[in-house]
């Protein structure tokens, strides 16, 4: 009965699959979704077949890219994994994708499962994948999330990970609220970084998590790298950072990478920019030797990463070089932010604010950006999307001067608009929330000029 069940699942699911490939609306979590209702032990059967077990990883920022990573290093030692990474990252994607790879008879031939997981879909997506590996990599406030909310956030992926006794925590050991998940009795492997050469901590850095856990004293550091991230201890020595499993050392080559001394010999030149994107590159590199992959090859993957899917692309436009960065927390903005203020030559900016479901319908959370930061570096500003003129207000209070500031709610005609206004040879920062980066996106590549979604997914 309960093979016959999962039978139905599948087809049901594959259907819907190819239904939704056809009418050309790819990733979506529609199948999963629909074969969860047939079956709802679906995703355990499935994942439990893979030899070399199920990966999940999860966190608030670059779960995306940390995936993306650790399946260019797996696939590139040659084996083969089942992925969600179209991002459709609750239980019903992680369904999806096992669909997709599944025979019709249930049966899956993949060396490994690997998820990236909604830090709320944690708890679900761990009690039926039984995972090998847990990779948490930082918890910060998305975007309108009160610091309580961190902290629930926080317990229910304790919860969780504690109930995973077999599984591997790999945990960010200089995130205070990370590197305190789980048991002393379970395996756990820290990851953190040492002395952030090339980037420096202002007084108004965004800081999610400062407070013990236990006592609530405020964290004293003597290091940090980026917002509440860093070498911490509490004043009455409740929890300090972890010793580190792996650390690295990195010297930041602006927008072009990272280079990270590893702790142990060798290096890594990572081709993507910011601690942020250094510190995933590290919890996977950690992921690899847990899972027991030569370090040459998995070095080798690294130095190849690619950004995720609109968070970092490069473009050459009539003769101007042209950066997409996503941005869609306040953490993540000042991250790019910091990345603009580290490219010597600075540039103009383009600032493109929605405010759809996929953006956060409430767009307060720009106030917590160090959007003050950026104003020694744009040299004309241009702000566009829905609630342009929030950006507008926001830059206004960041000390900008608004007669610099062109105004255009029609993406497309701002974006020609940053290009016109941007001398041949130099740069220009295009900064969207995620769906005025689709519409950027496709207005690009109705020009040609982008690859098309369903290509680069
Ligand atoms: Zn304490």
């Amino acid at each position: 009965m309960s093979r016959l069940r999962l039978i139905l699942a599948l087809l049901c699911g594959k259907l819907l699959y190819t239904a939704v490939r056809l009418r050309g609306s790819g990733g979506s979590a529609l199948p999963g979704l629909v074969a969860l209702r047939l079956d709802p032990r679906l995703a355990a059967k499935l994942s439990r077949q893979a030899a070399g077990g199920t990966i999940l990883i999860t966190g608030t920022n670059g779960k995306t890219t940390s995936a993306r990573m650790l399946s260019a290093v797996l696939t590139g030692g040659g084996a083969t994994v089942v992925h969600n990474e179209d991002g459709s990252n609750l239980l019903r994607g992680v369904a999806s994708a096992l669909l997709h790879s599944s025979s019709l008879f249930g049966k899956i031939s993949a060396d490994f499962c690997l998820f990236e997981v909604d830090e709320a879909s944690l708890p679900a997506v761990a009690e039926q994948t039984e995972p090998r590996l847990i990779m948490v990599g930082n918890l910060f406030r998305d975007q309108l999330d009160r610091y309580g909310e961190l902290l629930s956030t926080a317990k229910l992926i304790d919860k969780a990970v504690k109930r995973q006794k077999e599984a591997t925590l790999l945990l960010n050991g200089d995130d205070p609220l990370v590197a305190t998940l789980g048991s002393a009795k379970q395996r756990r492997l820290f990851w953190g970084i040492d002395g952030a050469a090339g980037s420096e901590i202002g007084e108004d850095e965004p800081m999610d998590s400062i407070d013990c856990p236990i006592c609530g004293k405020r964290l004293e550091y003597r290091s940090r790298s980026y917002a509440h991230l860093g070498d911490y201890r509490c004043p009455d020595g409740h929890i300090a950072r972890p010793k580190l499993d792996l650390a690295a050392t990195p010297t930041l080559h602006g927008l072009k990478g990272t280079k990270l001394a590893l702790s142990g010999g060798g290096s890594l030149m990572l081709p993507l920019p910011g601690l942020y994107n250094a510190s995933n590159a590290l919890g996977v590199l950690l992921a690899a030797d847990a899972l027991g992959l030569p370090r040459d090859g998995a070095v080798e993957a690294l130095e190849k990463a690619r950004a995720a899917f609109g968070r970092l692309e490069v473009l050459t436009i009539d003769n101007r070089r042209v950066y997409l960065l996503l941005i869609k927390n306040p953490t993540g903005f000042t991250q790019v932010i910091d990345l603009i203020r580290s490219e010597p030559r600075g540039g103009n900016l383009m600032l493109a604010l929605n405010d759809n479901f996929a953006d956060g319908t409430d767009v307060s959370w720009i106030w917590d950006a160090s959007l003050e930061r950026l104003r020694t570096v744009a040299t004309r500003t241009t702000v566009s999307g829905i609630r342009a003129e929030d950006m507008l207000l926001r830059l206004k209070y960041a000390g900008y001067d608004l007669s610099d500031i062109v105004l255009e709610h029609d993406l497309e005609s701002a974006f020609q608009h940053a290009v016109r206004t941007t001398p041949t040879g130099e740069t220009l920062f295009v900064l969207p929330t995620y769906t005025a980066m689709l519409s950027l996106r496709k207005i690009l590549a109705a020009q040609g000029r982008v690859a098309h979604f369903l290509e680069a997914a």
